[in-house]
């Protein structure tokens, strides 16, 4: 491994932070020079992941936290974003392309399917304690472009 560094920020989960943790995440990617396609990819899955801990993790009026956390690894960025809410019961099932526990009015059951489709990995940890989502990608060797 010749390249090493992650961060990690923990916030209140509430809507207004979602923006927070996609510029956040983005802003310290740039250091491996991503393209601007690949930057969008990582901000809309750190976008599904938080959005989850908001809607679903804490369903009382008392907001946990979520912890973000972004390592990078030589050109491998991995992403893990973390609640101590309620837990998903059935992982498998909760992955399923249109699957919601919500009404679908509300939400339309695709957060973990955009996730897997522009991250190269996703993996899934939850029990009654909490979730945690783990996902990475790798980014291309690029000279010149550099995306905020
Ligand atoms: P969408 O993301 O399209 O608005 P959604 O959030 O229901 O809809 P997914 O993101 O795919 O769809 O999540 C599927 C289901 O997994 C959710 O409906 C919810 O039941 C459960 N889930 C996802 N993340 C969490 C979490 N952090 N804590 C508890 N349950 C979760
Ligand atoms: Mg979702």
């Amino acid at each position: 491994m010749k390249y090493s560094n992650f961060m990690e920020v923990t916030f209140k989960a509430m809507s207004v932070n979602e923006g927070f943790a996609r510029v956040c995440v983005a802003s310290f990617c740039v250091q491996l020079n991503p393209t601007v396609d690949e930057i969008t990819d990582i901000k809309t899955a750190v976008s599904e992941a938080v959005t989850n801990c908001v809607v679903h993790a804490y369903p009382t009026a008392v907001k946990g936290d979520v912890i973000l956390r972004c390592e990078l690894e030589d050109d491998v960025v991995t992403i893990t974003v973390t609640d101590k809410g309620v837990g998903i019961r059935d992982v498998v099932k909760a992955r399923e392309p249109f699957y919601t526990s919500k009404p679908s009015s509300e939400r339309s059951g695709m957060g973990f399917t955009v996730m897997e489709s522009f991250m190269d990995e996703v993996q899934v940890v939850s029990n009654s304690f909490g979730t945690s989502v783990r996902m990475s990608k790798k980014i291309s060797e690029n000279v010149s472009t550099v995306a905020g």
